[in-house]
């Protein structure tokens, strides 16, 4: 059968989405391919209909236990034979279902990583006839990955030891190049199709310096009825918001590691089927929840990256109807992720680059691109701006700040280009604090120099230096700013720099009693 007859026989589609067919072609030529398409482009698809087309079985490694009945439960609805194996099972169900597995009973057989730990389990299947291996989540091989799962690495293997010299297909949503390439390499791989990155139908917001709480109670009040995930950083933080909303009367389901797992598998169940359809959560909560008519993702707290960021958010509006993601921004919930950070068990490099990424997420922030083209961009991939998102739609004038930018750039450099934001703010606004005063910076000419502004204002204002790339913090635990060669041009005055603000009232009048 072709696939397009089994797109529209199986499946009820008429077309495929963009990219579909080329990776399905790709897998019924026999060449192994990385599928890099958006949440909800249609993955899925790209190997259940190879599936039904090749003579023998096809393995899915998956790493969502909780969808994977329900994934087995669509096929088998539409009419196809599959079934899955994971730890929910006993011994004999497991054997059973490799035995239909093995009389050719069932086209499609779902299995957890984990499984692939067992020694038992490997040679079982080593002797199955597999013509396809389905790699799902592809980026959890890859340690620069944000989710990395140590029983991916045993895939390589896998791979080897099942004796039907099967194809592969690995998938993802999430993957820069460096893990791509790092897929391709472990699991050898040499096509990639990647379709566009952006999600058209959502709308990306950053809202800064306001109350976070009013904002978010607000929010809800006005979307009242629509499904949405608030994600927070820590489980105390998911229980004193579910509180707060719940205080507002609006029907909230939380859920957190902490939890037992029936209340769990409750609040879950309330939330997919509407009973509460406002979620409280930590990250623990959404791989794997396929709830289609998610109208928004709110972080209340800053995520550590871009990666788990842009797949959270996209568990909005997976239906393609319009969405919002919202990242409601504080500078102190940068540093909750800082601490996960260096409490973590990783080993120095890896810290590192997690501090790079944490980095990356915070410049999203302050960022004046469109939001969308800076996600799209840090997956090395482009856009044009989405007409969608805060800074599209932002109004405000673009103002000349180059004065002002370069009374910043000169203290960075005054400073020796050797300490962080929260100094030179300092410095900046003329603060008389004991590690000032120890290191003379009272001394230098640009002490001071900003005295007029808060020093919320100029932090704010140096993160908008370096989202701009005028300044480079190092990466590493306590980053120092450091001059880009286009902060150099800055200083120099061969470069002017603008951004969008509100305009500052200024007092131009003189006082009645003057
Ligand atoms: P992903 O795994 O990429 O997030 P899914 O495979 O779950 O996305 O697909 C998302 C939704 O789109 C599903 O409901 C699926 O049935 C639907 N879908 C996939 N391909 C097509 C197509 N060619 N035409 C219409 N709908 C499709
Ligand atoms: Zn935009």
């Amino acid at each position: 059968m072709q696939p397009q007859t089994v797109l529209k026989e199986k499946f009820g589609y008429d077309q495929f989405r963009q990219g579909q067919s080329e990776v399905i072609e790709s897998v019924l030529a026999g060449d192994n391919v990385l599928a890099i398409m958006p949440t909800g482009g249609g993955k899925s698809l790209c190997y259940q209909i190879p599936a039904l087309i090749l003579p023998g079985l096809t393995l899915v490694i998956s790493p969502l236990i909780s969808l994977m009945k329900d994934q087995v439960d669509a096929l088998n609805e539409n009419g196809i034979a599959a079934t899955f194996i994971n730890s929910t099972l006993d011994y004999f169900e497991v054997q059973e279902r490799l035995n239909q597995a093995a009389q050719g009973a069932v086209k499609l057989l779902y299995v957890s990583p984990e499984r692939l730990d067992s020694e038992q389990f490997l040679s079982d299947l080593a002797g199955l006839k597999i013509d396809l291996i389905a790699i799902d989540e592809a980026h959890c091989i890859s340690q620069w990955g944000h989710d990395f799962r140590p029983s991916y690495l045993r895939l390589t293997d896998t791979i080897q030891r099942v004796q039907s010299q099967p194809t592969i297909i690995a998938l993802t949503a999430t993957a820069t190049s460096q893990v791509a390439t790092d897929i391709m390499q472990r699991l050898s791989i040499q096509r990639e199709v990647k379709t566009g990155f952006s999600r058209e139908n959502l709308a990306f917001q950053v809202v800064k310096n306001q109350n976070s709480d009013r904002y978010l109670l607000d929010y809800l009040k006005i979307n009242r009825q629509k499904a949405g995930i608030i994600y927070a950083s820590t489980r105390k933080e998911v229980e004193r918001l579910t509180k707060l909303i719940e205080k507002a009367k609006l029907p909230v389901a939380m859920y957190h590691g902490g939890l037992n797992e029936m209340v769990r598998r409750q609040n879950q169940e309330d939330f997919l089927y509407d009973r509460k359809p406002i979620m409280v959560a930590t990250n623990a909560f959404g791989m794997g929840i396929d709830k289609s008519n998610v109208r928004f993702v709110v972080h209340a707290q800053i995520p550590g990256s871009l990666e788990a960021y842009y797949q959270e958010a996209g568990r909005a509006g997976r239906d393609g109807l319009p969405s919002e993601a919202i990242l409601l921004f504080r500078q102190n919930d940068v540093q909750i992720q800082h601490f996960f950070i260096d409490q973590s068990e990783m080993d120095e490099e890896h810290k590192q680059r997690e501090y790079a990424k944490l980095q990356e997420m915070t410049q999203y922030a302050s960022t004046q691109q469109c939001l969308q083209q800076y996600i799209v961009n840090y997956f090395d991939d482009h856009c044009e701006p989405c007409g969608r998102c805060s800074n599209c739609l932002d109004t405000r004038e673009e103002q000349d700040i180059t004065i002002e930018a370069q009374k910043v750039l000169s203290c960075v450099k005054r400073m020796d280009q050797r300490f962080g934001k929260v100094l030179v703010a300092q410095v900046l606004t003329g603060s008389k604090n004991q590690k000032i005063m120890q290191f003379r910076f009272d001394e230098l000419p640009t002490y001071g120099l900003l005295r007029g502004d808060s020093q919320k204002e100029v932090s704010g204002l140096i993160d908008y230096l370096v989202a701009s790339g005028f300044l480079q913090p190092s990466s590493g635990q306590f980053p120092v700013l450091q001059l880009t060669a286009e902060g150099v041009a800055v200083l120099k005055g061969q470069t002017a720099v603008t951004r969008k603000m509100a305009v500052k009232v200024q007092k131009t009048l003189p006082e009645d009693n003057e």
